[in-house]
């Protein structure tokens, strides 16, 4: 690969997977038309959904899923050492994921409700920032291939990539799309980043938040319009909640709580 006439060199990469549906870099393995591009442009050490060959000499770990057992923190301690750049990829690593609803109810009655007595090393869920450093977070559930690709280049040419700040809203009105609000469903597009080009709005699906919280979003009115529209706070709650993507925010209802709603 080259840029304005000079080799750039191919990074060296490891992709991770932890507790998680593998879908993300399913993404990565799935795109037949670019994949050759790609793997021409890096130089892949290790990536169990491709290859049985396991090599520790990468510089880039991509890490998907979130943290469950104490085994995995010892693992994704390990690759933190070894990796110069360390990149959460998708909604599992980089918020804890879908299956953080799990934390809603006691972990060991839930576990012994699924497996009986067979023991499980299953703890609380963490996303990959609450066991180890992270350099940059690839958003989505599951990632966008042309977004991970984009961010390989930008690794290969050395620079920062900035990712969209604005809420999936911005995408979704230049798009001229009529608002699923107006139709009665719930979306959770202005507080969530975009940068998925408003893929669900666009659909007809509203917005489950899969890209994380957008920067300065308005919670309180987003929750009020939510109210005014006639949705009650357990679908609010759920759906805010889904990927765990706007923990800590006090405008945002509780699971817990909304069980009683
Ligand atoms: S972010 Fe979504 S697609 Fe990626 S591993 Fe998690 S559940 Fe699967
Ligand atoms: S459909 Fe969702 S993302 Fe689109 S404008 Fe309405 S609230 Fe915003
Ligand atoms: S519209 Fe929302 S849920 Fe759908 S891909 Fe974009 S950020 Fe994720």
């Amino acid at each position: 690969m080259k840029y304005l006439g000079i080799p750039l060199e191919k990074p060296k990469v490891g992709f991770f997977g932890f507790t998680g549906c593998e879908g993300c870099q399913l993404q990565i393995a799935n795109k037949e038309e670019t994949l050759g591009d790609l793997l021409g442009s890096i130089e892949v050490m290790n990536f169990r959904l491709i290859s049985s060959d396991k090599n520790d000499g990468y510089d880039i770990a991509f890490i998907e899923g979130s943290i469950t057992t104490e085994d995995e923190v010892a693992r994704l301690k390990k690759i933190r050492k070894q990796a110069k750049t360390l990149v959460a990829m998708g909604a599992c690593a980089c918020l804890g994921g879908v299956h953080n609803l799990r934390s809603r109810f006691p972990l060991e009655e839930t576990v012994q409700a699924v497996y009986g007595d067979h023991p499980i090393a299953s703890g609380p869920v963490r996303r990959i920032s609450d066991v180890v450093p992270v350099d940059i977070e690839l958003p989505g559930c599951p990632i966008s291939k042309p977004e991970f690709e984009w961010l390989v280049g930008q690794l290969i040419m050395g620079l920062e990539p900035q990712f969209p700040q604005y809420p999936v809203c911005v995408e979704c009105k230049q798009l001229l799309n009529t608002c699923v609000l107006d139709m009665g469903i719930l979306c959770m597009g202005p507080v969530t980043r975009g940068g998925c080009n408003a893929i669900c709005p666009r659909n007809r699906f509203g917005c489950w938040g899969c890209r994380g919280p957008a920067e300065e979003a308005n919670y309180e009115s987003l929750i009020q319009i939510l109210r005014d529209h006639g949705f009650s706070e357990r679908k609010i709650a759920e759906r805010a909640n889904f990927f765990n993507a706007f923990s800590g925010v006090e405008a945002i209802p509780a699971l817990e709580n909304s069980d009683s709603l």
